[in-house]
């Protein structure tokens, strides 16, 4: 048994060990992708299904074409950039990034749109924070209303002072802000109150099972209305058949964004569904 013990001992540090190795290297490789050009930005249209499906906006998804390991999903590195304090050079790069096509599709769309982008709660409390974003607006070209940046509720629970100043800035500069992953975090509701924010972005979690799950049903039926309630938009993500869209219909959740209508694409893929003719 004792030997046993220390067999089993063994297999977890080994195990433990080439985790963090898996990791560092992870970390070493995310230190050079932005200099190799290995991002790219992928875009999920969002539609109102209360006006015809009409296209209101997009999010900005990051991948990573990494050279050996093929493509790593940004829930396996995001974590690692945000550990790793990389996370800010990265979501910078994001931003930049969405900036310029986002100053191409103000040209090409001719209909108001906005271009969410995700900003990590270690970028959003950077002090530089507002100025960095505001060189990047002025150098493509982005506009104030076609931009929407997504925080999730943890970026409010820290540093509440910084938080606060930084949004009611981005409100002045006509920038919105949606809460991502609503209801998932550890936060009370009263900095809804206190912070100016514009959307709930509800989570994919409460809709994977709506159709049969009746606490999913109440607990959308009551973010859909605390959202009314506080004038502020709803979004309904991850939606993917027609059980989970008539679920959000029926609970006044007309925003979506989802596979049932659209998976996130390269950008050229995004203006063959926009009907955009690039004459560039
Ligand atoms: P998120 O911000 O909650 O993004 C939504 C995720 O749901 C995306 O995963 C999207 O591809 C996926 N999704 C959308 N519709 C559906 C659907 O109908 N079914 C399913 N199964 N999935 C759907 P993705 O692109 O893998 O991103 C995962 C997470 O990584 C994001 O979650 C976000 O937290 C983070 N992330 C992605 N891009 C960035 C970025 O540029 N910066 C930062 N800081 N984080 C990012
Ligand atoms: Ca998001
Ligand atoms: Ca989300
Ligand atoms: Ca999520």
């Amino acid at each position: 048994a004792k030997e046993e013990g220390r067999g089993l001992f063994r297999y977890y540090s080994a195990e433990r060990n080439s985790a963090s190795l898996y990791h560092l290297r992870l970390e070493a490789d995310l230190r050079k992708a932005i200099d190799l050009k290995e991002f790219e930005l992928h875009y999920q249209p969002q539609v109102n299904i209360l006006h015809d499906d009409k296209f209101v906006g997009m999010e900005a998804l990051i991948r990573w074409h990494h050279p050996r390991e093929g493509n790593i999903r940004p829930d396996v590195f995001i974590s690692v950039a945000e550990a790793s304090g990389l996370i800010v050079q990265i979501d910078r790069w994001v931003l930049r990034q969405a900036c310029i096509d986002g100053a191409r599709w103000r040209d090409k769309i001719d209909q108001p749109f906005r271009l969410s982008v995700n900003v990590s709660a270690v970028h959003f409390r950077q002090t530089d924070f507002i100025d960095v974003l505001t060189c990047i607006m002025l150098e493509t070209g982005m506009k104030a209303e076609n931009l929407a940046l997504e925080i999730t509720e943890g970026v409010l629970m820290k540093e509440l002072q910084l938080a606060t100043e930084n949004l009611s800035k981005l409100k002045k500069l006509g920038i919105e802000v949606a809460i991502d992953d609503f209801g998932t975090g550890y936060s009370s509701l009263a900095y809804l109150r206190n912070f100016e924010v514009n959307t709930l972005k509800i989570d994919r979690s409460f809709l994977i099972d709506i159709g049969a799950n009746k606490k999913d049903q109440a607990i959308v039926s009551s973010i859909t209305e605390l959202a009314r309630n506080l004038k502020l938009d709803v979004v309904a993500e991850g939606i993917e058949t027609k059980e989970q869209l008539e679920q959000v219909f029926g609970r006044g959740c007309y925003i979506i964004q989802g596979y049932y209508f659209a998976k996130p694409m390269p950008r050229q893929a995004l203006d063959r569904y926009l009907n955009i003719i690039d004459d560039e």
